[in-house]
């Protein structure tokens, strides 16, 4: 499987291609959404710096059960009033089947986060339907274990799938959240045609450290980047430290642009 060299992902505003034949794609937003004010907000200063997808978390995957959970169903109308609001794209998490009648409803691109990338009767399921997929590396997963992951998906029938790199575990977490494995995408480039996305927010955990991994993902051929922009980062109700405001994102945009893959 694989055939695939670029996944095109209708939107509002027109089709999007995602593939290294393409510009990079740029998908931006707050970590998880948390009212209509900040998700629009946010979704019309992403588009002005060049954002085609708006993300967002309706449903969040959170390491304690007394932390923020997500708005559930109630951030998928939000997310449906920022796709209609400004077009853009949305790609939004889903963490149980039960929920993606719901969640298809609204998203353009379907995310699997890192630690459901191995439940395999959720790859099957978002498999044998046609929204296009985004299937993050799960925190302590081989490449081949990722792109297995993967198969499961192009294997249930549906060809669009997008790598997501956002770190891995490694020995020394002091001062990065993970290690981002930019070495992935050479090795990934020899080993499947699907697109690449990097996100540098997940991958170090700090805002100051998200511009630098940025430019280094495009300068080694990533196909997309995910950048987490909240309006308010020290308010943000997950992931604040490693959020850009929307204002270091436009700064962000300007200095990628120097790099000639960015539109
Ligand atoms: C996220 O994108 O907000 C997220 C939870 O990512 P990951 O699955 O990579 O931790
Ligand atoms: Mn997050």
């Amino acid at each position: 499987h694989g055939e695939a060299s670029e996944v095109v992902v209708p939107t509002p505003n027109g089709p999007v291609h995602i593939g290294e034949e393409h510009p990079v794609v740029l998908v931006a937003g707050p970590c998880s959404v948390e009212n209509e004010e900040m998700i629009v907000e946010t979704a019309k200063r992403v588009k002005a710096a060049g954002a085609k997808f708006l993300r967002g978390g309706a449903y969040k995957p959170r390491s304690s059960p007394y932390a923020f959970q997500g708005h559930g169903e109630s951030a998928l109308d939000l997310l449906a009033a920022a796709r209609e609001a400004t077009g853009l794209g949305i790609i939004t998490e889903l963490m149980d089947a039960a929920d993606l009648p719901a969640l298809a409803r609204v998203a353009d691109v379907i995310q699997i986060g890192a630690r459901n990338m191995q439940n395999f009767s959720l790859l099957k399921k978002v498999g044998a339907q046609d929204k296009p997929v985004l299937i993050k590396r799960g925190m302590s997963a081989t490449i081949d274990e990722w792109l297995m992951a993967a198969e499961y998906i192009l294997a249930a029938g549906n060809p669009n799938v997008i790598l997501c790199e956002r770190g891995i575990r490694t020995f020394d977490s002091k001062y990065v959240r993970n290690t981002l494995d930019l070495s992935v995408i050479p090795v990934l480039r020899q080993l499947t045609h699907l697109p690449i996305m990097i996100d540098p927010s997940h991958g170090t955990g700090k805002s100051e450290y998200v511009t630098p991994m940025a430019m280094a993902a495009l300068a080694a051929g990533a196909d997309s980047l995910m950048i987490e922009v909240h309006p308010n980062p020290a308010k943000a109700l997950s992931d604040g430290p490693q959020s850009l405001t929307p204002e270091k994102f436009d700064r962000l945009v300007q200095e990628l642009s120097v790099l000639g893959k960015v539109v």
